[in-house]
């Protein structure tokens, strides 16, 4: 069975036990600032699992496009993309265990028909220590699950990362760890925050037994383990405790997050422990072997970067994503470049962004509406960044040429900026080229080092072996510069859901409308970036703000802080939100037929006054304002600039 078949099939096989079909989100989140890419299925639903109502009910089920750049190191391997389908389903306080394992494990033996002899699980072992128990009702779950299949399911304990997972996986069907099979926003059990939801998890593991155990991985094979035998394809959060000051106790209304790789299982049904031979990927790479004339079986990584990659690019141009220099700009552009690189090993030298672009919207293009209606605009995009990006290359050639030529060369490790110490030769007219001159063509021009020392070598220019250093540092620098600041990012997880964050994003709402009081209604978002440090907010403002108009900013936010304004929420149907209730949003947004607002309002006032920030946003925020000034701290605006024409930004700290 395909993957396209499978995704069918799932939907319809949840659509029957009583679960709402709810579309994929976009992959860039909608007004949730702290992340950069939708990451799972779970994220776009956080709120509904903490508590907020869905409008589609108890029961949901959808399979999301994801996208991991933190998984791109990964790309090459047999089972890793950084651009993958989650199929989820989540109970909102509805079913639990006894229906969603059972669920399943119909699915994958019935439906897709995957053989139970190749399936193994894990559980929760548990934590006595803070009065968690063995997740034993999971996993008698699968005994009798198995059991009717004619399979006698032993079960076998593996403990923690911190044992080495001594006991291996002989004879075994169902494992215990403890903290691999524990969930949480903020991971193991003494990491949990009060208030906060958390639980086992159980995940599935499909078994490729022709692979044998590689030992360099540990001692014994074990469904965690990292040698390639086992490949987890879907695990089922069940979010039963909640932490109070006293322990762990029961939550009344228990929720089930359930999430699975579509390609894993597809995989999976083929017996393939190459995920790349699935319908979704390889008539991508079969068309890669014909642009370049060579074979998968000889060029494998490459070919699974540059499928991965295009497949990613291509899902977030559909999405409204372009290739620039910031944020989802940046990282689309960093993969695409990536792959034209990884082209050239293939010998691929010329433009086939638009051969084999519709090779990867036919993929999609009957299942999402999206892909087709968007089809020639998505080619026209990545056409256009294979030029600009091939402009960079002839440019870095000739930058490192015209260096060369003028006088510049490279010095040999012999050599000192004087002379050559050994043979006494001293080139005065020739100075060396610089690891900054290097470092900067990557940075600026985009000219990848990779390409610098084929140029070097091509040219039979001396090599220097002492630019590295420079070279290092200044790639150090810039990485401590603006790296840190996206490193948050690049999660796609919950890393976004911390109080810092939610405390700079209740401070962009506040000052969004303090600027709009200050400078006019003209103002709209453009764009918001938050970190551990600092907020950011890109806005409409065709001058400079001057120093008066910021302090002004700055007095009001601090105003409405003080006055220890409530944080609430309501839903609205979006065209009420804009048009009768005159919510902020954000500049050429997308939203849904409903969207969250949320108000900011001081408790003193009279109830039909006008909060003072009414918004659009997915949330979260703080539940009220004075939690901003805690430890003395005040809102200020530490810089004012030009983001683009007609764009400012603003950066602000709570210090
Ligand atoms: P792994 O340890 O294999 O990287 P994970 O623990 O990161 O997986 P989850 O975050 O639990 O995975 O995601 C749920 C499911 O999504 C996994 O069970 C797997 O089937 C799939 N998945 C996760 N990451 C990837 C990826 N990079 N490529 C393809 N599928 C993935
Ligand atoms: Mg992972």
């Amino acid at each position: 069975m395909n993957a396209q078949k499978i995704r069918k099939r799932y939907l319809d096989y949840f659509k029957k036990q009583g679960h709402a079909v709810i579309p994929r989100a976009l992959m860039v989140p909608y007004n949730e600032p702290s992340v950069l890419f939708t990451g799972s299925g779970m994220q776009p639903l956080i709120p509904y699992l903490l508590g907020e109502k869905h409008p589609e009910g108890t029961r949901l089920v959808d399979s999301q496009t994801c996208l991991r750049a933190q998984d791109i190191d990964d790309v090459g391997d047999n089972r890793h993309t950084t651009f993958f389908e989650m199929l989820g389903n989540w109970s909102l306080g509805d079913y639990f265990k006894a229906d969603q394992l059972p669920w399943f494990w119909e699915f994958l033996t019935s439906e897709v028909g995957l053989d139970p002899n190749k399936l193994f699980v894990t559980c929760c072992s548990g934590f006595p220590e803070y009065g968690v128990p063995k997740d034993t009702e999971s996993a008698e779950i699968w005994v009798r699950l198995f059991k009717e299949k004619g399979i006698d399911a032993k079960q076998v304990e593996i403990g923690s990362e911190e044992n080495g997972y001594k006991v291996g996986d002989q004879g075994g069907r169902i494992f215990f760890y403890d903290e691999k099979n524990w969930w949480s926003r903020n991971g193991a059990p003494k990491d949990v925050k009060i208030g906060e939801p958390c639980g086992p998890d159980s995940e599935v593991f499909y078994l490729f037994d022709h692979i044998k155990h590689n030992p360099d991985f540990g001692e014994k094979c074990h469904p965690n383990c990292d040698c390639g035998r086992y490949m987890e394809i879907g695990n089922s959060v069940f979010m039963e405790y909640l932490r109070s000051d006293s322990g762990f106790e029961k939550l009344p209304a228990r929720n089930v997050d359930f999430g699975a790789g579509l390609e894993r299982i597809a995989a999976a049904a083929i017996d393939s422990d190459d995920m790349f031979r699935i319908s979704l990927l390889w008539p991508i790479i079969q068309k890669l072997e014909q642009l370049s004339g060579k074979s998968y079986e000889s060029h494998t990584e490459s070919m699974r970067v540059i499928s991965d990659h295009l497949r990613a690019a291509t899902f977030l141009a559909v999405d409204g994503v372009v290739p620039s220099n910031k944020e989802q700009g940046y990282v689309m552009r960093r993969l695409m470049r990536r792959a034209i690189l990884k082209a050239f090993d293939l010998g691929i030298e010329q433009n086939f962004m638009e051969g084999i672009v519709p090779v990867i919207a036919d993929l999609y293009h009957n299942d999402y509406p999206e892909v087709a209606n968007n089809r020639d605009k998505v080619v026209e995009v990545l056409m256009k960044e294979e030029k600009v990006f091939k402009q960079t290359l002839r440019k870095g050639r000739k930058v490192l040429r015209d260096a060369y030529e003028k006088g510049y060369w490279i010095k040999t490790a012999e050599e000192s900026d004087t002379g050559n110490q050994k043979t006494g030769r001293f080139r005065p007219a020739k100075q060396p080229i610089l690891g900054s001159l290097i470092f900067m063509l990557q940075d600026t021009y985009g000219f990848p080092l990779e390409l610098t020392l084929e140029e070097i070598a091509l040219n039979a220019w001396e090599e220097d072996l002492n630019w590295k250093q420079e070279f290092e540092s200044s790639v150090r620098e810039q990485r401590e510069r603006s790296q840190t600041a996206a490193k948050g990012m690049f999660k796609g997880g919950l890393g976004g859901h911390t109080l810092q964050h939610k405390k700079y994003h209740t401070a962009t709402h506040l000052m969004y409308q303090a600027l709009r009081d200050v400078l006019g209604d003209h103002v709209v978002q453009n764009g918001s970036n938050i970190t551990e440090e600092r907020l950011r907010f890109d806005f409409s403002h065709p001058q400079k703000v001057t120093p008066e108009e910021l302090s002004k900013v700055e007095e009001i936010v601090n105003r409405e802080i003080a006055k220890d304004l409530r944080v609430t929420w309501a839903e609205y149907p979006t065209k009420v939100a804009r048009e009768e209730k005159g919510a902020l949003g954000q500049f050429g947004d997308r939203y849904g037929d409903t969207v969250k607002v949320y108000s900011m309002k001081d408790p003193k006032s009279p109830e039909d006054e006008r909060p003072f920030s009414f918004e659009i946003c997915g949330g979260p925020h703080v539940d009220h304002t004075l939690e901003l000034f805690e430890d003395g701290k005040k809102f200020k605006i530490i810089k004012e600039e030009a983001s683009s024409a007609g764009i400012r930004r603003i950066k602000a700290v709570l210090q």
